[in-house]
Formats: structure tokens, sequence, C-alpha cells
């Protein structure tokens, strides 16, 4: 009986493909196939081996050749893909797509797992006597004389050096070799002896190892998480078991790894989008073979196979970075639960600001709760104050008590943060003499005025212009900035503070990596300094001296339409406010607004965010938001609006009837424009999940039939974090 394989592809089309197996091998589920598809071939994944097939006999095509002689996927991540790419909508094969790294996903034999080592040929050595390269070449060519460096030592002294490495190795001064992967070295540091807090979130994560338990574990940033991880992580080791743990983007900073792998002592992997295509699939391969014990990673570092594994670790885990906003949907901290189930594992969720989310499954029961209220290394929690601004003369946006409060800090020399979550000088450029303001030709939104660059910028889309001398409509000679940007605020502190140091922290400033570590390295611990910048100041290293976060522009938070809006300002001020007084010098927080009646901000500065946290939670309940009802989301786009309107219409007339859900739109996007395409959008809820699920699939695939569909670009989106 000639068995059929059923491949999952990497097209986004909702089906698997059946296949005749290849001429020669044993093709098991889990393995990688090549498969010839339409004109092309392409790399897919065993998914099932089934009897029949529903493809008439004579055009089931053969797989030109199996790739991996042993499952590359092992049970229990088949498992999990099958139900991710189910629960997200996902097509089969951009599940695994996902979760295998690129270089993988290439019709090509594994590549070995060893460390993979630099060192200089004879002609790199006399290269290096003579200094005849300049630059990160020459700075390479000086690390690498006193002897072979793996690409990890690499990594953590030279910045960037592959780039350099790949120059030299072409003119044939470095070569590359492989080394079996380095076995165990010392611990170099030693843990601090616990806190009682600590002490207990560790004996009751611990007492559930090797079983299935969620945990959400809450403490503000600098309460002590960290090492909570740390000490789960080495009785995992003693039981030689991995642990995976997962950090928003922002989070994997290079401190956060140095802190793991000194404690360690264990090789960690790092897996992150930085990363080189070589370097994901080398580590993954090692995190399969077992040999990586400790997984830190980003969003996708949830697809790592973990064939022992003992522990899975979500910090942050309100982040919305762990939610991916395009193709497939998924939600890494979802999936990590999904995961820890399915392997029997306990899962610790981290936060100081948990999302809504986990507050629900705590709630119900479904999530055990640790708290650490103490900070090991503080006084005492900073204290939160209000500025009414209202009728207050302002300097570029900043108030007078607020500027008095900077004053007395750098002049006690501490340093401030002043925080504003928009990068750029002004939101808004407008004409005095006749009401033009420069607007986006794509979004129909304000341009941000970028000073510096004489440039206006969409934050949207990137478009860009020159910035004009004179108004475009009347030509009147003096366009005014409105509002303020991290830039402009740089400008008036600096005006304001001739003799303090101001450091801007935003997008514009960090381009290159590292570059806000290294910012922040420049800090003296003893010295004044005015730090300016983006949520980006929200986390990264440690600042003892810094003693006043004055949070301002938070009004726009309190005024948007998204019912997430809320949770996110209450979760940005306490992560922002958490920066201050973090060793032993007391902390001052000042947030300006022109709402200081404002019941979400009073219960949060009051009473703090678990208790803000719980009237959010109330109010969603009594107007059955997530998390107490469930919600899909159709977008559309095209270049005219009647498609849009038509396709959503058409979707809309193909629910199923008497479905128990309701259904809002269609209805333009909140961008109804953005980049030039008209957006629109219909919202599905429903209080039960399963008949939500249950209809999806069969209306997704109604959707893909509709004729209007082929006019418009459209997606699902399960449990959409921003709508
Ligand atoms: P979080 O992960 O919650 O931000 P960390 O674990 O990074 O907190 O701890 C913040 C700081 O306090 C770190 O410098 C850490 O070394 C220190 N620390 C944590 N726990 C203790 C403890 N029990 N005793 C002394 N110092 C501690
Ligand atoms: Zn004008
Ligand atoms: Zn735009």
């Amino acid at each position: 009986m000639p068995a059929v394989l059923r491949v999952a592809l990497p097209v986004p089309l909702p089906s698997l493909f059946d296949y005749l197996p290849p001429a020669s091998g044993e093709a098991g589920v889990g393995s990688r196939v090549l498969v010839p598809f339409g004109r092309h071939r392409l790399v897919g994944v065993v998914v099932a081996i089934d009897a029949e097939t529903a493809v008439d006999g004579g055009r089931l095509k053969q797989a030109l050749r199996l790739l991996d002689d042993d499952a590359l996927l092992d049970a229990e991540l088949m498992q999990t893909l099958a139900w991710a790419a189910d629960y997200w909508l996902g097509a089969p094969g951009e599940a695994y797509a996902n979760a295998l790294p690129l270089a993988l996903r290439e019709p090509k034999p594994l590549p070995p797992i060893g460390d993979e080592y630099w060192s200089l040929t004879s002609a790199g050595h006399s290269a290096h006597d003579a200094g005849s390269r300049r630059g990160g070449s020459k700075a390479l060519l000086a690390l690498l004389s006193g002897g072979a460096l793996s690409a990890q030592q690499l990594g953590e002294r030279q910045p960037g050096w592959r780039e350099a490495a790949r120059r030299l190795a072409a003119a044939g001064l470095l070569e590359r070799s492989e080394r079996p992967p380095s076995v165990r070295p010392l611990a170099l540091s030693r843990a601090p002896p616990l806190n009682d807090e600590q002490r207990q979130a560790v004996a009751s994560v611990g007492a559930s190892l090797g079983q299935y338990q969620p945990f959400m574990l809450d403490g503000v940033t600098g309460s002590g998480k960290t090492e909570v991880y740390l000490a789960l992580i080495e009785q995992v080791l003693a039981q030689d078991k991995q642990a995976l743990l997962l950090v928003p983007e922002i989070g994997l900073a290079p401190q956060t790894v140095r802190r793991l792998r000194e404690r360690l002592g264990v090789g960690v992997e790092v897996l992150h989008s930085n990363l080189s295509e070589g370097d994901r699939a080398r580590a993954w391969l090692r995190a399969r073979a077992g040999s990586a014990q400790v997984i830190l990673g980003t969003r996708s570092a949830v697809f790592t196979p973990l064939p022992r594994a003992g522990l899975i670790i979500v910090d942050e885990e309100h982040d919305g970075a762990y939610k991916q906003q395009e193709g497939f949907r998924y939600h890494a901290r979802d999936l990590a639960l999904v995961r820890a189930r399915a392997l029997g594992v306990p899962v610790l969720l981290g936060s100081g600001t948990p999302s809504l989310e986990s507050l629900a499954n705590v709630e119900a029961g479904r999530y055990r709760s640790l708290h650490l209220r103490a900070r090991p290394g503080a006084v005492r929690p900073p204290m939160v104050q209000i500025i009414d601004m209202r009728a207050q003369h302002l300097e570029h946006g900043l108030s007078p008590a607020l500027l008095a409060a900077v004053a007395e800090t750098v002049a006690r020399g501490e340093q401030a943060l002043v925080f504003r979550n928009r990068r750029g000088y002004a939101p808004v450029l407008l004409c005095h003499a006749c009401g033009w303001h420069a607007g986006c030709p794509r979004c129909e939104r304000p341009l941000t005025l970028h000073a510096g660059r004489r440039q206006l910028i969409c934050h949207h889309c990137d478009y860009c212009q020159r910035l004009p001398s004179t108004c475009p409509t009347c030509g009147a000679g003096e366009l005014k900035a409105q509002g303020q940007g991290t830039e402009r605020l740089e400008e008036a502190l600096l005006a304001q503070f001739p003799q303090v140091p101001v450091l801007r922290v935003d997008r514009e400033t960090t381009r290159r990596r590292d570059a806000f570590e290294d910012m922040l390295a420049t800090l003296k611990d003893d010295q004044p300094a005015i730090l300016v910048g983006t949520q980006m100041l929200a986390k990264g290293h440690d600042l003892p001296n810094l003693t006043l976060v004055a949070i301002v522009g938070v009004d726009e938070g309190l005024h948007s339409i998204d019912f997430r809006a809320g949770e996110r300002l209450a979760q940005l001020v306490v992560q922002v406010a958490g920066r201050a007084g973090r060793a032993r010098k007391p902390g001052r927080v000042l947030l300006q607004t022109h709402q200081p009646e404002h019941p979400l901000l009073r219960c949060l500065l009051a009473q703090g965010y678990a208790a803000a946290a719980r009237e959010l939670l109330a109010e969603r309940r009594l107007i059955r938001l997530p998390p107490y009802s469930h919600q899909v989301l159709l977008r559309a786009e095209a270049t005219q609006r009647e498609q849009v309107e038509a396709f959503l219409a058409a979707a809309h007339a193909a629910l199923p009837p008497g479905a128990p859900i309701e259904v809002a739109g269609p209805m333009p996007a909140p961008m109804p424009l953005r980049a030039g395409r008209q957006r629109g959008q219909l919202l599905l809820e429903s209080a039960s999940r399963q008949a939500l699920h249950a209809m999806l699939r069969p209306w997704q695939l109604a959707l893909g039939a509709l004729p209007a569909a082929r006019k418009v670009r459209w997606s699902l989106d399960v449990d959409p974090i921003d709508l």
C-alpha cells in the first residue's frame, strides 16, 4: 500500500499538501522533505503519513528528497505547532516557517553544531604585525593575535565583528573552525542571599518542577525577579534539564546576557532578531541536541526545541512585543503556556505590571500568584506626586514645579529623567496665519517635525519631506511647532541647565546597535545628569544616581479610544517610575497632567498598579471586553475605499447565521488611511471561545473564496492587542 506524505509548505494556503514518499529514505513525521511545487522546489515538513489521499492518484507528485533521517521536530513541537496554527488561524506551513530558523528551511544538510572559532592565519599574523589594516579590521586582528576566540567571545568584545571577519577571511587573513560545544566553565559570580519573598517564590516553583503549573511572579523592576529566575534555573540545571527564558526585545540588553552567563556558568544560548541566520540555526540545533541548557530569547525563541525541558519563564509578560503583528499572529506568552502544559513543566510569568489577561487567570485560580514587595537594594519605594499643569506657565511644555525639581536634583549632584513617549521636536507644525498644518499625504495624519534633521517625518509610514521655510499655502514666514517631542525637551533642558550633561535616548539617537547601553555607560554614578527620552528609558541598566523621574505628556493616553489604553498607560507610568531610587538614595516621581482628577491616575498614584488593574478589570467585566470576552479582528486594506467596503460587507454576509457572536462593523480602521492604503475592519466578539473558534476556520475558507477578496489584502487576528 503506497503511503502518502502530508506536508506543510511555507505558503500562505490553509492546507497541507500530499506527496508520494521520495525514492530513497524512510520519511517520518517531523522530517523535512524537498518537494516540487508549481515551478519551484520547496522545503516542507512531514506532518502526517496517511494511507490515502484525496488527490487523484495519477496527479500525485513524488517528494524529491528526504532531508532528515531523524525527525527534526519532535512530537511535542509538532503537536504544539499544529495547535498554534489552528488557534491563530495560520496556514499550517506558516507556523513551521516561524518555528524553523531560516537556515533550516533550505534544502541543505544540518550545519555542524560545535562552537564557532576564529583565528589568524600566518598571513593574518603578518598583517597584524605590519599594522596594515584600519578600524574594525585592525581591532579584530588585534583581538585574535593572542589566539583563537569563539564567536560568542568576539560578540562580547567587538560588536559588529562579523563584517570585519568576512572581509578578513576573504583576504585570507582569518580562518574559521568548529570545536565541540564548550563544557561547563566555572561560575564567576555568586548569588546574593535571597530575601524571604524570593525564597518563597523559588520554593513554590521549585516544588512544581516536573509538572505543569503556571505561576505569576508579581514584582516591580528591581524587586529581584531575575534573582528568582536564576535560582530556579540553577535547580533545573542541577537536574540536568533545560530552561527557556523569554524576554521582550527591549529587555535583551547585553547586561542581562552577561549576568546570566556569569552566574550560571553554562553556555547560555541567545536567540534574537539580530543574530546571523547561521548562529540562530546552530543555537536552535544545540537546544534540540540538549547541549544548550539555558536558552534566552525573544518572541520566536518560544519555538525552541526542548527535549529535556525543565522550566519556561516569560519575563515582562505584559509586553506587547510578545504578540507577532503580521503574518502568523501568535502570542509567545500564550504559546509558552501551551508548551509548558505539553512538556509537563512549570511556567513562570514575571512582571511588575501584569497584563489584565494574566490577572484574570490568577483571579480564576488558573495561575498561582507570587509576590515580591520589598525592593532589595532600595531604601523605600519612590514617592509619586501629580503636578497640575492647568493655568501654569509652561517652558516648552515643562511646568515651573517640574523644572524646580530637576534643578534641585542636579544641584545635589544626582540625576533626573524626563520621560516623554514621543520622539522628534514637535508632533505638529502649523501656520499661525492661515491654519495650515503639515500632514502626511499618505496617512492624513500630522507630520512630526525633526528640527535637527530639518525634516518632517510621518511616524506611521516613514514618509519624509524637507522642512519648508514658509507656509506652502499662504506663504507666511513663521511656522509654529506645536507640542513637544524628546528633541524639543532636550533643547529646553539644555538651555535651562547649561552646566549639566543632557542625554537624549530615543529611536533616533540609538540607531546603532548597543548605542543605548553605550550612552548609559557614559553616565558617572557620582555626577549629575539629565536624561530625556521615550519608553526605551523604561528599561536598561541600573542608574544608582537617578533619583527623579518626571513624566510628561500622559494625557494622550487618557483620551485614547483603544480600550487597552488605560492598562498600557498604567503599565508605562509604573515602569518608568520604577527607575527612580534604585540604590540607596530615595526617589521621587512627578507626573505632569492637565487631568489631576482622572480616576485612573488617582487610583494608580494613591493605591498602586494592583488596585488600578482591579478597577480596569472590573470595568472590562462590566462591558464584556477581553479578558471577559474573546475577539477576532478581520482587517482589510486596498487602494480604493469601495473595495474595502465591498469585501467587508461580503465577509459580514458570509458569517454563519445564528452563531453566538457579536459583530461590530464593517467600520474604518482607527487609521482609515495608512501609507496610501484605505483600511477597514470587522470585529467579532463572543463570550464563548469555543463558539467563536468553531466558526472561524470555515469562515476563513469562505473569505478566501469571495470574489471581493481578490481586490484587498486581508488578515484575521485572533485575540488582537490593538484594534
Ligand atoms: P528585577 O529582575 O525584578 O528587575 P533584579 O533581580 O535584577 O530585579 O534585582 C535588582 C537588583 O537587586 C540587582 O542588582 C540584584 O543583584 C539585586 N538583588 C536582587 N535580590 C537581591 C538580594 N536578595 N540581596 C541583595 N541584592 C539583591
Ligand atoms: Zn499659512
Ligand atoms: Zn504617513
